[in-house]
């Protein structure tokens, strides 16, 4: 079983870089990638669990980006976690993270929820790499919302308490840097953006254009239908399958590890590419 696209502690996940690791070996997945939020502070840990359990890792990271002024997300594969350039990428959007909570935690006060950055701060482990679902974590327990799904309708995005726009990098370079640490790059969860279909359209085409190499076709949590409409899109434009379950914890029951239908027969999955550089 494959499974590329996993987060840990190193941003938003539940779970430690290593327990990560043994959660999906235990659970049959032989070769996997930790794709944490613009960060590669998990990999080496994970390598080293790797080790432990006899299964693959590829180092990974998942880019947030702007595209049209909205959010996208893009897997690197098989990047060097070292690489100058993409340490750069990660400090600048650490720099964006912080700024962004601080503006969260100000925005959440003005609704009348304090102490939310500090909250989120602790449920993170500090103040680094500071993602929304922490403070979504903080909000549920403190019992403004009664789980994850209802925190993103209430709050945090656009139009509700407690949403702050974030300055990510440009889709273009994100590609770039990412091919540039000797890495693949995938656009991730494409099912998953409120675009129309002509707008999804286009950001294929602007990412394929940038350098992007495959598109998520397998997904966690979703079904045969999507699957079948992404797999067609991956053949349109010429973009190689990955597949991922996106991983978090027990936020996202959905998503298992290794819990992903197998790519359609028709694709060129993105391991082709990754095992022939
Ligand atoms: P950030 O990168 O800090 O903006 O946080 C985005 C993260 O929040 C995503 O990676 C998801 O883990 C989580 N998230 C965003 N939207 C939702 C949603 N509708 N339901 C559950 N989790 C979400
Ligand atoms: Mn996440
Ligand atoms: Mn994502
Ligand atoms: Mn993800």
């Amino acid at each position: 079983m494959i499974d590329l696209h996993l987060h840990s502690t190193a941003s938003d996940g539940s779970h430690a870089p290593a327990e990560v690791v043994a959660i999906a070996a235990g659970a049959g997945v032989r070769t996997l990638a930790l794709t944490d939020h613009d960060t590669v502070g998990g990999i080496d840990e994970a390598a080293r669990a790797a080790t432990d359990h006899g299964v693959d890792l590829l180092p990974g990271i998942e880019i947030s980006v702007a595209w049209e002024r909205r959010t996208l997300h893009v897997v690197g594969l098989g990047i060097d976690p070292a690489h100058p350039g993409l340490l750069a990428l990660t400090r600048g959007a650490a720099d964006t993270r912080i700024n962004r909570a601080r503006a969260i935690g100000k925005s959440l006060a003005k609704a009348g929820i304090d102490g939310a950055l500090l909250g989120a701060s602790d449920i993170a482990g500090g103040e680094d790499n500071l993602s929304r679902s922490h403070f979504a974590r903080f909000l549920v327990a403190e019992g403004h919302a009664k789980d994850n799904r209802q925190v993103f309708r209430r709050f945090l995005v656009r139009g509700k308490p407690g949403y702050a726009r974030a300055d990510w990098v440009p889709l273009a370079e994100a590609v770039g840097t990412i091919r540039n640490a000797g890495g693949l790059a995938v656009l991730a969860h494409p099912a998953r953006y409120k675009v129309n279909a002509g707008k999804l359209r286009r950001a294929l085409e602007d990412f394929r254009t940038a350098g992007g190499a495959a598109m998520e076709v397998s997904c966690g949590g979703g079904n045969a239908r999507e699957l079948q409409t992404l797999a067609g899109l991956a053949q349109e434009y010429g973009l190689a399958a990955s597949q991922g379950s996106d991983f978090h914890g027990p936020d996202k029951p959905w998503a298992r590890p290794g819990k992903l239908l197998p790519l359609p027969a028709d694709c060129i999955p993105v391991m082709d590419l990754l095992t022939r550089r």
